[in-house]
């Protein structure tokens, strides 16, 4: 089972819920860490202790992902946004392009910073229904330098059940829902996440790279926007985010140790079918995008009537519903389910909803 911190039902869309037994051993390393009568905050980074974390960080997202050491881990600052620029700067060569998918506001900025940098050749778009549907059937240019798409669309709750056979290098924005379900991860080339959605404290993002894909831009590189940078410096060759890590290496090590991504995702599809058979059922709401390609991370859902809106806003309170406010593009509510949150939040949710059925419709 999965506790929580309270009884708040914390339903935020990032940063997220984490585990109450890391929140506890995270506070514990602020004053004391691995009994070294020292804060992990006043280390340093090149210290026994802390290298261990990193070391442990790193390999647990290989154990998770179950892949070789053909990849290498690396934990970067600057967020999910900072890859927006690091992948077209360290896999696009100069006359070459990129292939992308647009499902959203984050795939857009990724497509926008990629342009800068060299050609870009969107292969498929869903923002003719606003980003409501994950586009199928589009073709990836054989002769592409790679493709990128994003899993789980956090802002308008669509997700992609299943992936393309990339004849190029796949690469995956999979902030917001890394680790929450089962994915063949060697049919991907480079997969990032932004620790805050799914895995961690803001402040860290997570790279996997497969080692041959690096080194072939035909750049003049920057260290710091430089993946092999970062690799040959183990994730140290500046002073690394180290609490961020730290509560994500834990977070993961609690994830592995609890059963895997086997278990979670098993947990996750729980939750999610709970809430959208609500969301079927209730003549209060309505779900926002086409059913296949619904989110099992953020369940998006308007009030049938626009001022329900207010009155469901004040029983929610009563239920210590924390965070199902829409996303200002979207309206309406989002339910954020990543992997901490309890079922029982979502019961919390579904009984709320109900209640607001027999009040009011
Ligand atoms: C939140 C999010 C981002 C942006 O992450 P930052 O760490 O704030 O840069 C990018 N992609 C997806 C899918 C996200 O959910």
């Amino acid at each position: 089972m999965i506790a929580t911190s309270t009884k708040i039902h914390n339903f935020s869309a990032g940063p997220g819920i984490l585990p109450i037994d890391v929140l506890k051993q995270a506070s514990e390393a602020c004053i004391n860490f691995d009994n070294m009568g020292l804060s992990l905050l006043e280390i340093s980074h090149r210290s026994k202790n802390f290298i261990a974390v990193m070391d442990e960080a790193r390999q647990l997202v290989k154990d998770l992902f179950e892949v070789g050491d053909d990849y290498e881990v690396m934990y970067l600052g600057g967020g999910a946004s900072m890859q927006f620029a690091m992948v077209p700067y360290n896999l696009l060569t100069q006359n070459g392009t990129a292939a992308y998918l647009n499902t959203g506001v984050w795939a857009s900025k990724a497509i926008k910073e990629a342009k800068i940098l060299g050609n870009v050749n969107v292969v498929a778009s869903s923002e003719d229904k606003k980003f409501t549907y994950i586009p199928k059937g589009y073709e990836i240019p054989k002769d592409a330098d790679y493709f990128h798409c994003t899993s789980n669309n956090t802002i308008y709750g669509t997700q992609m059940k299943a992936f393309p056979k990339s004849p190029v290098p796949m690469v995956c924005d999979m902030s917001s829902d890394l680790f929450s379900r089962k994915v063949n991860a060697k049919d991907f080339s480079l997969i990032y996440a932004g620790a805050q959605k799914n895995m961690g404290p803001a402040g860290s993002t997570m790279i996997m790279v497969k080692k041959d894909i690096l080194g072939k831009s035909g750049r003049k590189m920057l260290s710091m926007l430089d993946y092999n940078v970062h690799i040959k410096g183990e994730s140290m060759f500046n002073t690394p985010p180290v609490f961020p890590v730290y509560v994500s290496m834990l977070t993961l090590r609690w994830l592995k140790q609890n059963g895997g991504v086997e278990w979670i995702e098993k947990i996750n599809q729980a939750k999610a079918d709970a809430l959208y058979n609500e969301i079927d059922r209730n003549s209060c709401f309505v779900g926002t995008v086409a059913k296949e390609d619904r989110s099992f991370m953020n369940v998006c859902f308007l009030p049938t009537k626009p001022e329900y809106e207010a009155e469901f806003d004040k029983l929610a309170k009563t239920y210590n519903l924390s965070g199902i406010k829409g996303h200002r593009d979207v309206g309406g509510y989002r339910a954020s389910l990543y992997n901490a949150l309890p079922l029982e939040s979502v019961n919390a949710l579904v009984e709320a909803m109900k209640e607001f059925e027999s009040k009011f419709a």
